[in-house]
């Protein structure tokens, strides 16, 4: 197989020889401080590095360009993303699964775990109790299994959560993390209105990934890995992406995620729009001591901040499966979006879970309630964002991207971020977050450049306050 970024055959894009070189070459080149400081110098003007260039910043072992390696990453995210985090929440609908993933307690032969599917009254409640609690964006989550979950009880199940209208609440975008499917399919979740497509990669790693998934659909390696290439195919120009670290040598898959989004630029001119950094987390029927490839903190840190380097344009997702200090310490290394508040079993939100209910998918690290979670940040002078203006405006794929490369998207998602965080303290917040809240909107909104636009968000966020709703730029 030859190495080729625009091919469309998995083991072409993603290829083996390629990331094994690219291995050696950065082992090789660990103490080269003048490669090494010239490739954090190019780095600086956020064009990203290539999947060799990042290799070998992640394998430096020189403490000074480390250092440096942090800064960059640092001042990339404040250049491109200020001090907002996007705030989203997973719903998941069913965990009926035919596939053997041996990490996940959703495989077809745990007969110990509770299998439940929502009802779309059942959703209904479930996005109820969602609202309340502030959110904006989800992230809808299904085992595959195209008997109890076919793509007609996705696509049934997005169009009830935007329906609902509970109280000032709103669903106004639902990114979807379903099993790889069909253009057809594809194409049918893009008519629907959905968001983000996110599919993780688990481990890019062919021989690794089929011994993980012995059974079932998701066994097909070359079917999984093309399947952004379907979506992008169907018309969805917003895909998520993301690996398991954990499954596999994370230098390996460190390097397949940066060969997917090259692959995905050379093939359709647009890169991912996220991606996803888990980590594996116990879990019903799964014994973490078979995964000896766990990354500890400190690579975990330097993951964030050289794929912030690499890739600068495109947002970066954490989960509540990190624990409250993890997730403060890659905050300002690159992360963009986190979610909160979180739920991971099916029908979590809407009924306090029942003892006995181990309908969970993992365990969560970090438990706090969304508005601990937006008190939080507020403290460190964050500012959390329910934006979801972008996809609703057609700012998706690549003018999507013409725009954050331009630089122009500042001039929107500031002001969003305000008049976001401000529809969550008038309606959800308790005193002490609306208190901080305020006075970070006042401080902010002076930080808006564009007068114009500056003047309007103060009007709007004025009307907010009056019981209008839903402004944005
Ligand atoms: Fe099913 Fe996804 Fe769990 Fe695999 S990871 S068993 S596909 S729910
Ligand atoms: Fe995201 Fe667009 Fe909102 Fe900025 S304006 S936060 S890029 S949706």
């Amino acid at each position: 197989m030859r190495y080729n970024p625009a091919s469309k055959k998995a083991e072409e894009f993603i290829n083996n020889e390629e990331i094994l070189s690219t291995i050696e070459y950065a082992k090789a080149n660990k103490d080269n401080k003048e490669l090494i400081s010239s490739l954090i110098n190019k780095a600086k003007d956020c064009k990203g590095l290539t999947h060799r260039e990042a290799a070998v910043l992640l394998e430096c072992e020189i403490e000074e360009e480390n250092e440096k390696m942090f800064a960059l990453a640092k001042e990339i995210k404040q250049k491109l993303y200020g001090n907002r985090i996007v705030m989203f929440a997973p719903l998941y609908l069913s965990n009926y699964c035919v596939n053997g993933c041996v990490y996940c307690p959703y495989h077809h032969q745990n007969k110990h775990i509770s299998r439940k599917k929502l009802t779309q009254d059942e959703i209904a409640r479930e996005v109820r109790a969602l609202q309340d609690m502030g959110h904006k964006r989800l992230a809808l989550e299904t085992g595959e299994d195209p008997i109890n979950n076919p793509i007609d009880y996705v696509l049934e199940s997005i169009n009830t959560i935007y329906s609902i209208h509970h109280k000032n609440g709103a669903i106004r975008r639902v990114n979807v993390n379903i099993a790889a499917t069909t253009v057809e399919n594809y194409r049918k979740l893009k008519e629907v209105g959905i968001g983000t497509y996110i599919l993780f990669q688990e481990t890019y790693h062919k021989e690794n990934y089929e011994m993980l998934h012995p059974t079932g659909p998701k066994h097909d390696y070359a079917y999984h890995t093309e399947a952004m290439d379907r979506a992008m195919e169907a018309g969805i120009d917003d895909v998520g992406i993301g690996v398991l670290f954990g499954l596999n040598l994370y230098r390996y898959d460190f390097i397949g995620l940066l060969m997917h989004a090259e692959h995905l630029e050379a093939a359709f001119g647009v890169g991912p729009h996220t991606i996803s950094v888990p980590r594996i987390r116990p879990a019903d029927d799964i014994d973490p001591d078979n995964f000896t490839n766990a990354i500890n903190d400190d690579i975990f840190a330097k993951i964030v901040a050289v794929l912030r380097i690499a890739v600068p344009y495109t947002g970066m997702i954490i989960s509540t499966r990190e624990t409250e200090e993890t997730r403060r310490r890659v905050l300002d290394l690159g992360i963009s979006q986190i979610s909160g508040g979180s739920c991971t079993s099916v029908g979590g939100y809407a009924e306090k879970e029942a003892e006995e209910d181990n309908s969970a998918q993992f365990e969560l690290n970090d438990t706090r309630t969304l508005d601990q979670i937006v008190n939080w940040l507020l403290a460190m002078d964050y500012i959390p964002s329910f934006c979801t203006a972008c996809y609703r405006e057609g700012r998706t794929g690549d003018r999507f991207m013409t725009l954050v490369k331009a630089g122009q998207i500042a001039n929107c998602c500031l002001p969003n971020a305000l008049m976001t965080l401000k529809e969550y303290l008038e309606d959800y917040a308790s005193e002490d977050t609306k208190l901080k809240g305020e006075a970070l909107i006042s401080k902010e909104i002076n930080n808006i450049t564009n007068e114009k636009v500056r003047s309007i968000a103060k009007e709007y966020l004025g009307e907010l306050h009056n019981g209008k709703r839903d402004f944005r730029f």
